[in-house]
């Protein structure tokens, strides 16, 4: 592995491939891979990948590279920036790199960063880690993961560091209810008041919730880039989905047994659904004024060439928003998204329009505190500061709203992970209520939103 502190920076300002085509508005694609296993030969994963990577830098009609995720369903993975290093050569500023804070202290996290900007990734998405599949509760307080909120901030500040960087953030917006959905966006608008440039939307294939993201940012002047991602689902990843292998990543109990029906009719029926979904999925996000798009699932020089052909015909193919909206509920919308009882969509006329400033906000549901749970605050309040009210002896206590940090296994104190429930409970033990919903109740009841941006 790569000593990550030899790095110096050349501070001479390069092109950035990436960074400017997003602020130009050209359509970018990226496609997503995952570092082989630690223990894998090197050379031979490389050069199994070289048709792959020949095909995405060869792509003409749009701004393409590679996305490589980090530590994303096991902690066995081959160093990200090592791979990364190995993998590309010739311009990385058309790539972007995952760095993950699962098993690294925030000083580990800041120094791959780095690496990977002096290295010439200089398009970095920092993220605070996964949970994986084996994953409970006990073994995941025994772990450390670096959050990427200060990470970021630590970065903003560091000139040289801040010079070279184009820093992402990642939001899982398909959550059900008020309160998992608002802690995701609160967490969001947090990382890119902390600096982040860009935004990277968990996969996940309700259209709405990817308009009501795009809603949402755009009716808080928020206007950063977003890049939507899109996995092309083949039998083994539906597998993988349905037996967690993929946590934080959803599909409704109807979306499945829609898929189920497809794979019935054949293998080539199977195909045609998927890159008919891919297409419209594609088409949708562009509609509704996404930069770009990851897509996940195609690893190989053949299904590069298919996608890059479907994403071009899926632009071309809807002259107007309209146009795309019939195909697309003709096709999707036979199936419900949400997974009953919990169905909350911030908008209630999402899909009619494609203009955010047309919004309606639903009144569909109110979380509200109880009184058990206000008598509890009082109490976490009156432990944390003792008699002294006016000096408060646990400021950072007050943030979380005197809530202890430890009632989250992962020592989350900067926002929610994008694994909670959307009952609101914790991804790691259903029986437990998540820390920021508990929080959530207690800024509802206060009107007080502040201490979930705050950096
Ligand atoms: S308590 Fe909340 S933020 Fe912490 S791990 Fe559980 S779901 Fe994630």
């Amino acid at each position: 592995m790569t000593d990550k502190n030899q790095f110096t920076f050349n501070l001479e300002k390069k092109k950035n491939r990436f960074k400017q085509s997003l602020n130009s508005g050209d359509f970018v694609v990226l496609f997503e891979i995952d570092p082989p296993s630690s223990d894998c030969n090197i050379s031979a994963v490389v050069s199994r990948y070289k048709p792959f990577t020949n095909a995405v830098n060869g792509i003409e009609n749009f701004t393409s590279g590679i996305a490589i995720t980090d530590r994303k369903t096991n902690r066995a993975s081959f160093d990200v920036f090592d791979f990364a290093s190995e993998l590309i050569d010739g311009d990385r500023s058309r790539h972007v790199v995952f760095a993950s804070g699962r098993g690294r202290t925030q000083k580990e996290l800041i120094e791959l960063v780095k690496a990977c900007a002096a290295g010439g990734f200089c398009n970095v998405v920092p993220v605070s880690g996964n949970i994986f599949k084996e994953d409970t509760a006990r073994s995941v307080y025994k772990e450390i993961f670096a959050e990427s909120i200060p990470v970021i901030n630590s970065l903003k500040t560091d000139e040289n560091a801040n010079n070279l960087l184009n820093l992402g953030g990642e939001v899982n917006p398909f959550k059900y209810s008020q309160v998992a959905l608002h802690t995701q966006f609160f967490k969001l608008v947090k990382k890119l008041c902390a600096g982040a440039n860009f935004t990277v939307v968990q996969a996940g294939w309700d259209i709405l919730k990817q308009q009501e993201l795009r809603w949402y940012l755009e009716g808080r002047g928020i206007f950063e880039p977003c890049l939507g991602r899109v996995i092309l689902l083949k039998p083994e990843t539906i597998e993988q989905i349905i037996t967690g292998s993929c946590q934080g990543i959803f599909m409704s109990p109807d979306f499945l047994s829609i898929l189920k029906k497809e794979s019935k009719f054949g293998l080539s029926q199977f195909w045609a659904a998927q890159w008919r979904r891919f297409e419209l999925q594609v088409a949708g996000l562009r509609w509704m004024g996404y930069s770009g798009i990851i897509i996940s699932g195609v690893e190989n020089e053949a299904y590069v060439k298919t996608a890059i052909s479907k994403v071009n015909s899926a632009l071309k193919e809807f002259s107007s928003f309209e146009d795309w909206k019939g195909a697309y509920l003709n096709f999707l919308a036979r199936s419900e998204m949400f997974p009953y009882p919990y169905k909350y969509y911030k908008y209630s006329n999402l899909l009619e329009t494609p203009f955010a400033d047309s919004a309606r906000v639903s009144s569909d549901e109110e979380t509200t505190c109880t009184c058990s749970e206000k008598f509890r605050y009082y109490l976490n309040k009156f432990q944390a500061e003792g008699l002294s009210f006016r000096n408060p002896k646990k400021d950072h206590l007050s943030r979380l709203f005197y809530y202890s940090p430890k009632s989250c296994p992962k020592g989350m104190i900067h926002g929610t992970c994008g694994e909670m429930n959307h009952n609101g409970t914790c991804c790691l033990n259903p029986l437990k209520e998540c820390l920021y919903s508990k929080m959530f109740k207690i800024a509802l009841w206060k009107n007080e939103f502040e201490p979930f941006e705050a950096n």
